[in-house]
């Protein structure tokens, strides 16, 4: 694992790159607890948002820009105080719809990781309108700093003035911090009830319309995934983009998986089935099974 982080460690401070390197043979997969991080200022004297502009491209590196070769990398930090890294993806050969920006990565770490909402955002690159409506479905929008190199940092109303946003469409709760729905299938399958908790903390306000993927890899890994719905639609981040993105923050190549799984409610306005059956025929030759919950 080291050498793929010799690049981005050659780019930080040596004191930083010092501090951080007992950190990446865990192996790291773009998580830092409150602690590592209190750790890292103090052996790097680097406070704040220098801390984690200078981790930076260390998130860059879990990019897979195959189209754009534009490497992207975010770190949000949780109310925990911890830190999740995110980078963008890209399926080669397929519609460029089917790329997950590094902010999605990033919020989607920490999402499922447990966090309820986050205190700011740092990005190599100014984010783009998708990303910050995305960002806008945030519970904590209204408070969440954005960071970026060489900006004054502003709060996310200050890139997205006159914003539209979920209480425009009468919800309350946003992303991150609405609690799961009720979803029930009858199944003994470790995989499908993988998928089925995860598409009871999904996010579907508007099309209440449940779902999540959990993909098996040959090593015995899973990865899973939530919908992430969104108030202007488009922006909305399906759940086989969430669990390719984690997989690609753990190094784990898409030829890996053994088994795709997708579990949505029966009484679904709209499917997720052929969106991700597509995104999966791109990167691996697996079949997606469709579980219907209730
Ligand atoms: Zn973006």
């Amino acid at each position: 694992m080291a050498n793929h982080f010799d690049a981005p460690l050659a780019q930080m401070p040596g004191e930083l790159a010092r501090a951080l390197t007992p950190h990446l043979s865990a192996p790291f997969h773009g998580h830092l607890s409150a602690q590592a991080v209190a750790e890292l200022e103090q052996a790097s004297g680097l406070q704040g948002h220098d801390l984690l502009l200078a981790l930076l491209p260390l998130a860059a590196s879990f990019a897979q820009a195959p189209v754009s070769h534009f490497e992207v990398g975010a770190i949000a930090r949780g109310r925990s105080g911890d830190l999740y890294f995110g980078a963008n993806l890209e399926l080669a050969g397929e519609a460029l719809f089917h790329s997950v920006h590094a902010e999605q990565s990033a919020i989607s770490h920490a999402w499922l990781a447990g966090e309820t909402g986050l205190t700011e955002i740092v990005v190599n690159a100014s984010p783009c309108g998708h990303c910050r409506q995305f960002m806008n479905e945030l519970q904590s929008a209204d408070d969440l700093v954005i960071v970026l190199p060489g900006q004054d940092n502003g709060a996310l109303h200050h890139y997205l003035p006159y914003a539209f946003g979920p209480k425009d469409l009468g919800v309350e709760v946003g992303l991150m911090a609405a609690s799961g729905q009720d979803l029930q299938l009858d199944s003994a399958d470790p995989l499908v009830l993988a998928a089925l908790e995860q598409a009871r903390q999904s996010y579907a306000p508007y099309s209440h319309s449940p779902s999540a993927v959990a993909l098996a890899c040959r090593d015995g890994q899973v990865f899973v995934g939530r919908y992430a719905e969104n108030a202007a639609f488009n922006p909305s981040l399906p759940p086989m983009q969430m669990a390719l993105a984690a997989m690609s923050r753990h190094g784990v190549g898409f030829d890996q998986i053994s088994r795709a799984v997708l579990v949505q409610s029966s009484q679904a306005q709209i499917s997720q089935a052929s969106a991700a059956q597509a995104a999966l025929a791109a990167i691996s030759t697996t079949a997606l099974e469709v579980v219907s919950a209730a």
